[in-house]
């Protein structure tokens, strides 16, 4: 009989499960909670989006938005599940977190195709059973610890941060405002706007606030998701750069009005009940996240749904590990998949799922695995965590700087807006003569 073992039921387990349940395959899909924790998921659903619910831009002419348009067209299953799911956010893709994992739980459990085991796994068995590794960045120890003897290389680990959640009904609408930036969209985003000497009162409080020491590791933070308190670090201007620029957004109310910085809040559940707090991912001590959050101006009685908090990131060293088919290179029935190859995000560890579940059913069908040129998306960040020749491999985010470049006039070189289209193009038609 055909069959797969898939380890850890998140975002990439479960795409690769329902994908070969789609082909008939019969898939033992483990997922150790809620008998163990992992310390940042809420609940024992699957596929939980533990951190920020954004999945980014959906314009195929954005990274992000290329990736997703490439998952629908190989028959992904959570993309579309995502797209049912989403709240209003503008022109990116955002997802009502608790619907979305909920409808993939139930899609999973009345499978007839995939048995739902709640085990911790620490080993895989010396068995013939086809295996995907899909059990993320945070993996459980006893699991690590087998990984990295079956890999003869040490993981690495470093750091990443969650931004906390406080409650609509506590924000302060004499100060606040809906808006998306140039008016883009629609008016989805909460801004707390500050003036000059707020937000160097705010800056004061951030940059001398207690952090929760880290203990067992270094701390290695990831450059896409770095702590407000590590970017404010970089100097006073940082964040009025970044997450805090303030440019393009307008209070309705006074349309004349001038900000020196924004926070912005973004949508976190369907009801519109919860807000996140944009770029705001921090290792703070709860009390000083507190009193941060109340010296923003409309957030002076928020009430914090979640803190922020950090968390280890495991992964793979896959230059050395996988060969582009997400293989391993010394066993090809066991694959990995998800974080812990060091793809970066959401869609990055679906999209891997869904390649490891394509190349699974692939396998046991005796046809040709997938080797994705870096023509698309996908197929440019399967190639480059398995690059050989990375002197310090670190977690990767869909970009247009892994694609292949193409030989293009001058003009469409010269407009990003142009090029992009054609990078996208490219590989849209690359990946529909693959999902024909
Ligand atoms: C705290 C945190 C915040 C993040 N924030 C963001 C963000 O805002 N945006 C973004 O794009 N990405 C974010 N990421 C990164 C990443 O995109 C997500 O972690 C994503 O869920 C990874 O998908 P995955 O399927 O690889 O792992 P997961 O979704 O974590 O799934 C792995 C599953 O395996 C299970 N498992 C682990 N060990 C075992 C075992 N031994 N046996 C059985 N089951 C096991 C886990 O319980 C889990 O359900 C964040 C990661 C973390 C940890």
């Amino acid at each position: 009989m055909e069959k797969v073992r898939v380890i850890g039921a998140g975002l990439a387990g479960s795409e690769a499960a329902l994908y070969l349940a789609k082909n008939g395959i019969t898939v033992d899909l483990y997922e150790m909670r809620p008998n163990v924790e992992t310390g940042a998921h809420k609940t024992s659903d699957l596929a939980e989006f533990v951190c920020s619910n954004s999945l980014g831009s959906t314009d195929i002419t954005s990274a992000s938005g290329l990736l997703k348009e490439e998952m629908k067209r190989l028959g992904g299953t959570l993309i579309n599940i995502a797209f049912e799911k989403c709240v209003p956010s503008g022109k990116s893709l955002s997802v009502d977190r608790c619907g979305f994992s909920r409808e993939v739980t139930k899609l999973i459990s009345e499978n007839e195709y995939i048995n739902l085991i709640r085990e911790e796994v620490i080993e895989i068995p010396n068995d013939d059973v086809l295996t995907i590794i899909s059990t993320g960045p945070l993996t459980s120890p006893k699991m690590c610890e087998f990984v990295k003897k079956m890999t003869r290389e040490e993981n690495f680990h470093f750091f990443d941060a969650i931004a906390p959640i406080v409650e609509k009904e506590s924000i302060d609408f004499n100060k606040a405002f809906y808006a998306s930036r140039w008016q883009k969209g629609d008016a989805d985003f909460i801004n707390c706007p500050m003036q000059k000497e707020e937000y160097e009162n705010f800056y004061n409080i951030l940059t001398t606030a207690e952090k929760i020491e880290l203990k067992d590791f270094e701390a290695k933070f990831f450059e896409g998701c770095l702590p407000v308190e590590v970017l404010a670090s970089r100097g006073v201007d940082t964040l009025r750069y970044g997450p805090m620029k303030p440019v393009g957004l307008r209070d309705e109310r006074y349309p004349d009005r001038k900000f020196y910085a924004v926070v912005q809040l973004r949508q976190d559940d369907k009801k519109a009940s919860l807000y996140n707090l944009v770029g705001f991912q921090t290792n703070l001590k709860w009390g000083e996240q507190k009193r941060l959050i109340e010296s923003i101006p409309g957030l002076e009685n928020a009430k914090i749904a979640r803190y922020g908090v950090m968390h280890a990131n495991s992964f793979i060293n896959s230059p050395k590990i996988l060969k582009p088919t997400l293989q391993t290179q010394n066993n090809e029935k066991i694959f990995f998949a998800g974080q812990i190859t060091g793809v970066e995000g959401y869609n990055e560890s679906m999209a891997t799922g869904l390649l490891a579940g394509i190349n699974a059913k692939r396998y046991l069908k005796g046809e040709e695995l997938l080797e994705l040129q870096d023509i698309s998306m996908l197929g440019a960040l399967t190639q480059y965590i398995t690059f050989k020749e990375h002197k310090n491999f670190q977690p990767v985010n869909s970009n247009w700087g892994i694609v292949k470049e193409a030989e293009l006039d001058r003009k469409t070189r010269k407009n990003k807006e142009l090029k992009n289209a054609y990078l996208a193009k490219r590989s849209l038609e690359y990946i529909d003569l693959i999902a024909k």
